[in-house]
């Protein structure tokens, strides 16, 4: 029978850290596979919260230990399965394993995503880290000493890798299938498909890792996403952001998306995270009394898992890619840039204003800010204060208007300017730290 369909109550405890108070509740969270409908107790004072209701933005797939799902604008982190049932018939289709891929494939992470969301895994974690070759040597310790070992940790340390804790039924060796052999020769005689022997070159530059056993996984899992400053390598200069929104990443269209970006600039950093609906505005702050569709953007910014990039510009990592990466993304509004800028990736992905596939940062002073904003965690993690937005007031800041009066009859895209450059905050006279968006530990 069908899992997603089988008549099957699913129970999890959920828990919600409500803003305002900081109060942390708990929740037993029932979901009905017949109809996709919802109810939730509150765990402390047995009581109903919320009655039973069709809710059928939510599908059994999101609901897995780890996940943050967004319930009536509630972020709920599931935190365990609610009772035996639950666990015995969701654990073996909710394993992980850890993915990596490594330097020599960097350059086809998107059609490797594209080929993890197409085969029905869905990625739960990911992080971009340059290794050095100490933590390359600890990553594949169980290799030491073998001849193949100082190589295969050159190369590794050779430029930037992409870990993934991948979820999914035998999550492990579905991904090992879809790797293929060890050597992307025989890879390519034996399993013609498969990702090494479509991405790798030879036995040691195979293009992608995949855990071996259930402890591997874990702790591989850990080794990446523990501390999440390991081989942190955003360069904070000369960047713009992307973020592939929420609404894309769900759809499958992160890995065609990052396809795009990666044709055509360096991506330098790149990690998934969600922000909290508060961060989502703080991060959008600028937009507010602007744009109309702020309360649906920050909304959508806050609805689930996106995935952050860095970008530079691939001829001349000096150059401020910011406007070059804005022609790319296109305008805000799909149906324009459908009729004006058919190309790019807001016309090809793009299904409204709000959900238009990507953010992009505005302006070319904001890159910095933004970058740091997104993967600075050694500020949450030190407890210091994170960058201040400083550039981000509404004063200083040119908007991405979504009204098409703002392109020329040619298609150029004039841009509107808000007012003058009169605000001169500076981090110091920012207030206190903005809550930090989410990763997941
Ligand atoms: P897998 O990655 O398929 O699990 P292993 O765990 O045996 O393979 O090896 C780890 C990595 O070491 C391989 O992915 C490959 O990059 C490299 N490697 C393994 N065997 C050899 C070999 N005989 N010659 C060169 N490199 C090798
Ligand atoms: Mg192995």
């Amino acid at each position: 029978m069908d899992i997603k369909n089988d008549g099957a109550r699913y129970a999890f405890v959920v828990r919600w850290s409500d803003p305002m108070t900081q109060i942390v509740w708990k929740y037993q969270f029932m979901y009905h596979t017949s109809d996709r409908s919802i109810e939730m107790y509150e765990m402390k004072n047995q009581k109903t919260f919320l009655k039973r209701v069709a809710y059928p933005a939510l599908a059994l797939e999101q609901l897995y230990i780890g996940s943050t799902i967004l319930v009536y604008s509630r972020q709920l982190f599931i935190e365990d399965y609610g009772d035996d049932f639950t666990r015995k018939h969701l654990r073996g289709l909710q394993e992980t394993t850890l993915a990596m891929i490594k330097p020599d494939a960097f350059q086809h992470t998107g059609q490797i995503l594209e080929c993890i969301t197409a085969n029905g895994l869905l990625i739960k974690n990911l992080r971009m880290c340059q290794l050095s070759v100490p933590q390359a040597e600890e990553f594949y310790k169980c290799h030491r000493g073998k001849p193949f070992f100082p190589c295969l940790t050159q190369l590794i340390a050779s430029g930037p890798v992409v870990a993934m804790e991948l979820v999914g039924e035998n999550a492990l060796c579905r991904w090992r299938m879809l790797l293929g052999p060890t050597s992307a020769e025989v890879a390519r005689i034996k399993a013609p498909s498969s990702i090494r022997a479509q991405f790798g070159t030879d036995c040691t530059r195979n293009a992608c890792h995949g855990s071996d056993s259930h402890e591997s996984a874990r702790l591989e899992t850990c080794f990446f996403f523990i501390d999440r400053k390991l081989g942190m390598c955003a360069r904070f200069r000369n960047c713009s952001v992307a973020i592939v929104k929420p609404h894309a990443v769900t759809a499958g269209s992160a890995g065609a998306i990052i396809n795009r970006v990666m044709e055509n600039f360096d991506v330098t950093a790149m990690e998934l995270a969600q922000f909290t609906r508060a961060t989502a505005m703080e991060f959008y702050e600028v937009y507010r009394g602007i744009v109309p569709d702020f309360l649906a953007m920050t909304f959508e910014l806050g609805s689930g898992d996106f995935i952050a990039m860095e970008i530079a510009d691939k001829q001349n990592p000096c150059m401020n890619p910011v406007n070059k990466f804005r022609d790319l993304c296109g305008p805000a509004d799909p149906c324009i840039a459908r009729s004006l800028r058919p190309h790019t990736i807001r016309a090809e992905f793009g299904i409204n204003k709000v959900k238009n596939a990507i953010h992009c940062t505005d302006l070319e002073e904001d890159g910095e800010l933004e970058s740091q904003y997104i993967f600075m965690h050694e500020y949450a993690l030190d407890g210091r204060a994170p960058p201040a937005l400083v550039s981000k007031a509404p004063c200083t800041r040119k908007i991405e208007s979504t009204d098409s009066s703002e392109y020329s009859s040619s298609g150029t895209c004039s841009g509107t300017t808000s007012g003058s450059s009169s605000c001169s905050s500076s981090q110091s006279d920012r207030g206190p730290p903005p809550p930090r968006f989410s990763c997941r530990a």
